[in-house]
């Protein structure tokens, strides 16, 4: 256990601090200052040991929180990042940029503000990493069996590291220029700066996995081909049909889903040139939807010079503590204050678009707007509420609907559920043998923590079908949600 009395001698939880925002808005570097061991080690020496660690339900990862905390706090740097790469894979995507399920149930939240697990999650990973304690695990031996992965977002990335780690000669199918999903085109370098990534990349290329980036499966080669090659499919093609507004003016130069503008920012940090790239400086952005990918586009648009930043939701502002209507050890919808947000703009709630207006010249100039009431249980624009709001840059952050079906579905006959992912059983494998889902696909727009975790999941699966039992772990099953009561 840690400090067996620290969680009555630091009853405050210490973060970081974040960068001054007008510095910040001048790069595009992580917003966090370096972490300081001092502050990590006190907040780890308030983990109580409480006997039931709720953060074990909390993590769909499982990870061993009060273990590397009690690491932590002893100075054992090496052995806590032992302990946690024993469950994550990578670790420096999910203390980045992970919400933090775990914090939400840790025992010492029922009264007092909870460890700070997050926070000694990337502290021991980054540790480790500076100071070249992340090895990579070549096979001892080669099974002979081969894996296609389609997809290198997380889902994809864990279960290769886990295929390959086991002994199976596997291909990561990537259709960006390069690898990474969302961690690469998706999620600003002000979230998580991509060496990071790049640092994980070249341990997975080391233990002999493969990466084949610009070739899209379904049209460069066919879903069938890449079954007839290889012995097992893992499908981990994200979730990314966005969710549309077909309201009227939505063909207007200047409205765009969210994920064109970020992976046109991203790839131009990156250094690739893109032409006619869509950005916001000088203009007024009006960013619809909230979450992640709305509040990724205003820290977006900040640091491009936006000239005014709006970000509007049709739902209700959410609480700023816990109700009890999502009572302890539960994850509570919350207001968020995202470094996004600290850094201008202003957000409104109960609001509904129901129209873009053009200009003479044919471009967006504004969007039309008014208060939304409930009708039969269906949130709509109350009339005579109606307002407008200038706007040169509209982005659509309202969600993702479920995987793109069509050449998977035409090539291999892969059925879908209800909610529009692959349809898949209790073992990730689908209707068709050899081909498994993992991630977004399989589950839904959802989370880098979950990602990982089916992915590891999925990696079990794959390595009993092709070798008859398996020693690899299996955290999660494709029907587990976040903890509820
Ligand atoms: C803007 C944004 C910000 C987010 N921020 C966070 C965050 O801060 N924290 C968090 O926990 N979650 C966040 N999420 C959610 C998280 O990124 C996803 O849940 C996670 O990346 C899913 O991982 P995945 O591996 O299933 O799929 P993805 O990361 O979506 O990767 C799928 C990959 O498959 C590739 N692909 C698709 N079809 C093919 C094909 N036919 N052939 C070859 N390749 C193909 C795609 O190009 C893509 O690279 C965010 C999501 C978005 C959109
Ligand atoms: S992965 Fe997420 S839920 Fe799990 S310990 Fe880390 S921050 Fe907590």
């Amino acid at each position: 256990m840690a400090d067996p009395k620290g969680f009555l001698k630091v009853t405050e939880r210490e973060l970081p601090k974040r960068r001054p925002v007008p510095v910040r808005l001048m790069d595009w570097k992580e917003v966090y200052e370096q972490n300081d061991p001092a502050q990590v080690r006190r907040q780890a020496g308030r983990c109580m040991d409480c006997g039931i660690p709720f953060c074990h339900q909390g993590c769909p990862l499982g990870n061993l929180i009060p273990e590397w905390n009690d690491l932590t706090w002893r100075g054992e740097g090496r052995d806590a990042i032992e302990r946690l790469h024993a469950t994550n894979n990578f670790p420096e995507f999910t203390g980045r940029l992970c919400p933090a399920p775990c914090e939400s149930s840790c025992v010492l939240g029922i009264n007092q503000p909870a460890v700070t697990i997050k926070q000694v999650e990337v502290s021991i990973i980054d540790q480790a990493f500076a100071n070249g304690w992340v090895d990579s695990h070549p096979p001892e031996r080669l099974t002979g069996k081969t894996v296609a992965v389609v997809g290198s977002g997380p889902a994809g990335l864990a279960a290769a590291q886990q295929l390959t780690r086991a002994g199976h000669t596997v291909a990561v199918y990537e259709r960006d220029n390069r690898i990474g999903g969302l961690l690469r085109y998706g999620i600003p370098d002000f979230k998580m700066e991509k060496k990071h990534l790049d640092a994980r990349l070249k341990q997975m290329t080391d233990e002999g996995t493969r990466f084949r980036a610009g070739v899209n499966i379904g049209v460069d080669i066919t879903w069938d081909e890449l079954k007839a090659r290889y012995d097992a499919v893992v499908v981990a093609t994200g979730a990314m049909v966005p969710r549309d507004l077909p309201i009227p003016g939505r063909d207007l130069p200047g409205v765009h889903f969210a994920m064109e503008y970020l992976v046109q920012a991203n790839k131009v940090g990156a250094g690739d040139d893109v032409a006619d790239q869509i950005t916001a400086e000088d203009k007024h952005v009006v960013v619809l939807g909230g979450g992640d990918t709305g509040a990724d586009c205003i820290g977006t648009a900040h640091r491009q010079g936006a000239a005014s930043v709006t970000n509007l939701a049709i739902g209700t502002q959410p609480p700023s503590e816990r109700t009890d209507a999502q009572p302890w050890p539960m994850m509570p919808t919350l207001f968020e204050v995202a470094s996004a947000h600290e850094e201008g703009g202003s957000r409104e709630y109960l609001v509904s678009t129901v129209e873009f207006l053009p200009n003479a010249a044919g471009e967006l100039r504004a969007i039309r707007v008014a208060e939304t009431e409930f009708v039969d249980g269906r949130r709509v624009p109350k009339s005579g509420t109606e307002r407008e709001i200038p706007a040169d840059l509209v982005l659509l952050a309202l969600g993702f609907t479920g995987p793109e079906s069509d050449q998977l579905g035409d090539q291999l006959g892969v059925p879908f559920d209800g909610r529009g992912n692959v349809g898949r059983g209790d073992d990730y494998q689908t209707s068709e043998e050899g081909v498994f889902v993992a991630g977004d696909a399989g589950r839904g727009q959802s989370l880098i923590v979950w990602a990982i975790a089916e992915g590891r999941a999925a990696a079990a699966a794959v390595d009993r079908y092709l070798e008859g039992e398996t020693e690899l772990p299996a955290p999660v099953r494709p029907t587990d949600r976040a903890i509820s009561l």
